[in-house]
């Protein structure tokens, strides 16, 4: 049995009587993930003196974070009229009455100020003649409760996520936290209900380290990677979600899965909204601009769901593009060649790079591809994990809390705005960092852990490192992301997604049957990307069986079978249990909060969609 060691090392053996050296560490806080959310929580844990580290696989300027273009929404009035009021009208609108309404109040309520605080930060802002942040339009942000547009993102050319991490990491070196860079975490520490830290291991050398902690704070991304076209980065596998189903909790409205209508054909690299929101717009086989069929009033900037369905539309009715007739095209070349310089010179060389097209002179071959996840771990606006427990749908897991995509807070309820999640990262991020410092006083002594603290991480280590079964990982995954990619798209029947439900079932048993030939703990990826698969193949299970229980369209999950969203019935968060080891899933609910955190605005009621 391993020693209880402070900060110290001990020899734990596995399940098969390997042992594995263990090292002890104890915090007050621990952040897993160091993208904008995951550093955000950082920085405020440890400028409040709680002792803080954080847990990264890959180096924290790697994060995904460091890929978003289009920009941060914020109601600053600087191009235009703003209020925050309008801003949470459009995310409970862009949600489809799904989003928790106090916790939409908190964001939008908090927006201007941690825009501001990273201004004062130094991230470098594209700037108005008069020296004011610029702000750009998105999609579905409008001014006087729907009436106008409105120009709330506030972006760093197209390179706003780039400005935000680099900015951010710098902060937080200013302060004590602790980064363990590269170290992998493989799940959580659970007893009694309560989290009480997690396991990782350093993937440069296999070591086993053992984190307590009075706050874990999942920050881990989403799992765009259980589809086979996403715009996310290698690394989004949403472990974190994982970890939380492996410890017998639920993970919320897995089913809403966000298509961004423009992803590069072929690659899936993401051409950001702002490229329209500059004055891009799309055309069909036919070079109609399609969307003013769609959506006469919004146009080429509708909210993400309507422009992906709509060229899904257009692709299935004979008007694609190209000789398959399979892609739509996105016109840049009649902007000035200095905007496109000054405000998308990033998308400007993907497209080059990837579609080998000149933006200046040909249109960009685009297609809806995976962009983010709606769902993921439920927490309340502080970013505490709750869950459902004897009856009560708010009951805070202790020790445990979520944040930025990996969280399900939920403000985007089942459909998520442009430029609203780098401002859902740093809200919730600093909320969460608040809460530790209202919660934890500094070097508060730790009960002991269990005995059994490190036994289950430790022995699924083992056996997926020891592994000898015959398919490999790689031929799993890419079964996984086939099955997810044909049976729970852009549109959905209950037909199609029944037979999602066999064929992703049988990938899942057919997990039992993995191969893994790398037995080594130092850099093995085979190894890592076998637990990463294992995690990923469970989040998909859960979206599939969350998706075929959900009988009505609303927001980014539109069943062709039940085409209106039914209110009645269906206003209320999926919560989705997973046993793991039995391979079944099990489904639940919580109500939406349909009220809002202070008297400054009206609940907003539930209107017709439209657009
Ligand atoms: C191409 C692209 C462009 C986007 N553009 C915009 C935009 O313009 N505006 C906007 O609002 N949103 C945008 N989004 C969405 C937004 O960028 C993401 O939702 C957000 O960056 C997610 O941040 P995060 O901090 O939650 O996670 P991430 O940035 O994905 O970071 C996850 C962190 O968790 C760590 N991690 C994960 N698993 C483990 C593990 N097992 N052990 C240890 N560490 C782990 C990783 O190392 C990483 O540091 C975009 C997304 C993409 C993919």
């Amino acid at each position: 049995m391993a020693a209880q060691a402070s900060n110290g090392a001990a020899a734990s053996p596995a399940a098969g009587g390997r042992a594995y050296e263990i090292i002890d560490h104890t915090y007050d806080v621990v952040v897993v993930g160091a993208g904008g959310a995951g550093l955000r929580a950082t920085l405020g844990a440890s400028e409040s003196g709680l002792k803080t580290a954080c847990i990264t696989k890959v180096f924290p300027t790697r994060s995904h974070t460091v890929a978003a273009q289009g920009g941060i929404a914020a109601s600053l009035g600087n191009m235009s009229e703003d209020d925050w009021r309008w801003h949470m009208y459009d995310t409970v609108k862009g949600s489809d009455w799904l989003g928790d309404q106090d916790a939409i109040e908190y964001l939008v309520r908090n927006a201007p100020e941690v825009v501001y605080e990273l201004e004062h930060w130094g991230v470098p802002f594209s700037r108005t003649e008069e020296g004011r942040i610029y702000q750009r339009p998105f999609g579905g942000m409008t001014t006087h409760f729907g009436q106008g547009t409105a120009q709330r993102t506030c972006a760093a050319a197209d390179r706003t996520g780039h400005a935000m991490l680099h900015t951010m990491y710098g902060q937080s070196l200013k302060h004590s936290a602790t980064f363990f860079v590269e170290y992998f975490a493989i799940d959580l520490i659970m007893e009694d209900g309560a989290c009480r830290g997690v396991i990782a291991i350093s993937m440069d050398d296999g070591s086993i380290h053992r984190f307590r902690a009075h706050k874990t704070i999942l920050a881990t991304g989403g799992y765009g990677r259980a589809y086979f076209s996403c715009t996310s980065a290698h690394t989004c596998t949403g472990d974190g979600n994982a970890m939380v189903l492996r410890a017998g909790l639920p993970l919320q409205d897995m089913e809403f899965v966000q298509f961004h209508p423009t992803g590069i054909y072929g690659s899936g690299c993401l051409i950001t909204e702002g490229a329209r929101g500059e004055g891009g717009y799309l055309t069909n086989s036919e070079g109609e601009r399609f969307m003013e069929r769609y959506a006469p009033s919004a146009k080429d900037l509708a909210s993400r769901d309507v422009v992906s369905r709509a060229s899904t539309m257009e692709i299935r009715e004979g008007r694609g593009v190209g000789k398959g007739k399979d892609h739509i095209h996105l016109h840049l070349e009649h902007l000035d060649p200095a905007v496109l310089h000054e405000r998308l010179p990033g998308i400007s060389e993907t497209a080059k790079i990837f579609a080998g097209v000149d933006v200046t002179r040909e249109p960009i071959p685009i297609l809806p591809t995976v962009h983010y996840n709606m769902g993921g771990i439920p927490t309340n606006f502080h970013g505490e994990v709750v869950t459902k427990l004897d009856g009560d749908p708010d009951s805070v897991v202790p020790g445990l809390m979520a944040v930025g995509e990996a969280a399900c807070v939920s403000v985007h309820g089942a459909n998520r705005l442009g430029s609203n999640s780098l401002v859902d990262l740093v809200v919730f991020g600093r909320a969460a960092g608040r809460r530790c410092a209202e919660t934890v006083e500094p070097g508060e002594r730790h009960p002991d852990l269990p005995k059994s603290a490190d036994e289950m991480a430790i022995s699924r280590l083992d056996r997926a490192r020891y592994a000898k079964g015959s398919t490999r990982t790689a031929e799993l995954r890419g079964n996984m992301q086939r099955v997810m990619q044909n049976n729970c798209a852009v549109f959905r029947t209950g037909e199609v997604l029944e037979e999602g439900q066999g064929l992703i079932h049988d990938v899942w048993r057919g997990s039992d049957d993995i191969q893994v030939s790398d037995r080594g703990l130092i850099w093995n990826s085979d190894l890592i990307e076998t637990l990463e698969y294992q995690n990923l193949i469970s989040q998909a299970v859960v979206t599939m069986e969350s998706a075929a229980n959900r009988k009505e369209s609303r927001g980014a999950h539109a069943r062709e079978d039940f085409p209106d969203r039914d209110d009645q019935n269906w206003m209320k968060h999926t919560l989705a249990f997973a046993d793991v080891e039995n391979q079944s899933v099990s489904i639940d609910y919580r109500p939406v909060h349909t009220y809002t955190m202070s008297n400054d605005i009206q609940y907003i009621e539930p209107r017709k969609r439209v657009y």
